[in-house]
């Protein structure tokens, strides 16, 4: 097929390469430079280094493409790039993310509805102009033919030339680059798209490194001891994205708290971490028996965790999902899905509500006349950015909301009040929860336990959203509301007691055996310093307990 001339012009390989990274560099790294410029703020001295950052990640990425690039090859990875980097850009410039592996996995795991709600059309324009129209000029290109020993040669030049390039510019501005990469590390992860393919290739080394892992089964020896004769039913709320400072329990200023705070019998856990800053990382780990130093998702998914023990004890566990899935934590306990308007009777639209998980309850109670029952129900909470659908009209309390997904569209406040409306939302619900529980006392003990998986930024130092990594994640997407109510009937914790440990640190390390303690389930993986309720019990083992927990761990 003949083409014209005029819109296909003829390049080197070299040329559509450097022309494609130079425009990447250029194009794609707002986020990148705007970051840079905060550390070193753009004067005459530094402006020789910052413009040498341009050329050495050019270097870096022309170097990479002459190792991938050969003959038919080099279009689709050109493409493929273009198109992968323009939806690495907006989600930097948007929301001031990094693409890390963690990252990557998130966007693995995500599904369609959640992948809804950050489509845009701003992220469409980013698409198609750094995407699309770029990558249609790649494939009108005609590339220069060369016999394969001349493209290794050439390739060979290309590789030789871009390391040589940035080695001297490395070199001779030292200074700068020693801090760049020394105490500035956290700069690189906004280099677009020379972290995400290194992001990419991390992430698919954890694939290929891990062998499938026998699963180690532990806690064999679960059980309730013979004179505990009372059941319990406690119903586990795994919450979204709230974050500890917007509750009013935990002093924010706005009453965000009205019906929890009128409950008798709840204790306020006002000092709580998160394990990880997404639903990918805390959810398994907080289940598991390995606390955040030691956690990998590998290691949990292929080990016993703390619902699994519950079951070798006899308990009946229960998982109910309004959010995207377990994770993996209740892969071997019963499941459903309240995603849907056929399990959810409360859902409009897209959106189910999280109280539609409370309406088979009374059922599941009933039908399960034997043993303890404990019951986890995983909320769609505060999962943003499209915290306005968080919650029916009625909970609109404070206006203006943001009512897009577009956060940079919106004003900081209305960001925020869209976001306390959906922490109203679930206040109420957790009030529901303890309203369902008050039914069953004192037939059961029982207990409610509220925690949230991660916090979540909403607009301090302009970055906004979750999963940074942990290491450079602001407190807010860290530091989680947890809430425990206690029945009448379940004397096993001394309330007065355990409100006293209120404001100790704690973290999801203490989830796995508190859980345990709560059920009173005997086994040798339990840990009873590491069980908040068994603070209520003797002073001298709180004690224990608060100096060998959780610090934070960087
Ligand atoms: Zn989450």
């Amino acid at each position: 097929m003949a083409r014209s001339r005029l819109f296909s012009p003829t390049m080197t390989k070299f040329q559509l390469i450097l022309l494609v990274s130079v425009f990447l560099m250029l194009v794609g790294n707002q986020q990148f430079f705007s970051n840079i410029t905060k550390v070193y703020p753009l004067d005459w001295s530094t402006a020789p280094f910052i413009a040498s950052i341009a050329v050495v990640f050019t270097a870096a990425l022309v170097l990479l493409l002459s190792l991938v690039c050969f003959g038919r090859s080099t279009r689709p990875i050109l493409i493929l790039l273009l198109m992968l980097s323009s939806f690495a850009a907006y989600f930097m410039d948007s929301y001031n993310v990094v693409i890390d592996a963690d990252m990557l996995n998130n966007v693995v795991h995500t599904n369609v509805d959640e992948a809804g709600d950050l489509f845009s059309w701003r992220l469409v324009a980013y698409v198609v102009l750094m995407g699309i129209l770029p990558s249609l000029f790649v494939l009108r290109v005609r590339i220069e033919p060369v016999p394969f020993k001349k493209e290794l040669l050439s390739s060979a030049k290309m590789f030789g030339g871009s390391l040589a390039l940035a080695a001297v510019l490395i070199v001779s501005l030292g200074n700068y680059y020693a801090s760049f990469f020394r105490e500035h590390k956290i700069l690189r992860y906004y280099a677009n798209p020379t972290f995400y393919i290194y992001s990419t290739i991390k992430f698919a080394g954890r694939y290929v490194e891990t062998a499938p892992r026998a699963f180690a089964s532990i806690g064999d020896d679960a059980h309730i001891p013979p004179e505990d004769q009372d059941r319990e039913l406690v119903i586990m709320v795994v919450g979204e994205t709230a974050r500890a400072d917007h509750f009013s329990l935990n002093g924010y200023k706005r009453d965000t708290n009205p019906f929890l705070e009128k409950e008798e019998n709840l204790v306020n856990f006002s000092n709580f971490w998160s394990c990880g800053t997404s639903t990918q990382v805390s959810v398994p780990c907080m289940f598991s028996e390995l606390d955040r130093d030691h956690y990998s998702e590998e290691k949990a998914d292929s080990t016993s965790n703390a619902l699994d023990v519950l079951a070798k004890s006899g308990a009946n566990v229960l998982w109910l999902d309004n959010n995207s899935s377990s994770k993996g934590v209740a892969d071997r306990v019963e499941y459903h899905s309240y995603k849907s308007s056929d399990t959810n009777p409360e859902c409009s639209g897209e959106e189910c509500r999280d109280t539609g998980m409370l309406t088979g309850l009374d059922d599941y109670i009933r039908n399960h006349p034997k043993g303890d029952i404990f019951i986890v129900l995983h909320q769609m909470g505060n999962h943003g950015p499209a915290y306005y659908k968080r919650y029916p009209k009625e909970f609109e309390r404070y206006t203006p909301v943001c009512k897009t997904s577009q956060l940079e569209e919106c004003s900081q406040e209305e960001i925020i009040n869209a976001y306390d409306n959906a922490i109203l939302y679930t206040d109420y619900f957790l009030d529901q929860v303890i309203d369902v529980l008050k039914r069953y006392t004192p037939q059961f003990e029982t207990a409610m336990f509220y925690l949230s998986d991660h916090g979540e930024s909403l607009g301090e130092y302009d970055v906004y959203l979750h999963g940074l990594p942990y290491m450079i994640a602001p407190d807010e997407q860290k530091h989680v509301p947890a809430v425990m109510w206690f029945g009448s009937s379940y004397d096993s914790v001394n309330i007065d007691k355990l409100r006293q440990h209120k404001d100790d640190r704690l973290s999801q390390d203490n989830v796995f055996h508190t859980i345990l303690g709560m059920l009173e389930v005997r086994t040798d993986v339990y840990k009873p310093k590491l069980d908040i309720l068994s603070s209520s019990l003797a002073p001298e083992d709180w004690q224990e307990k608060s100096a060998s927990n959780a610090q934070p761990k960087e």
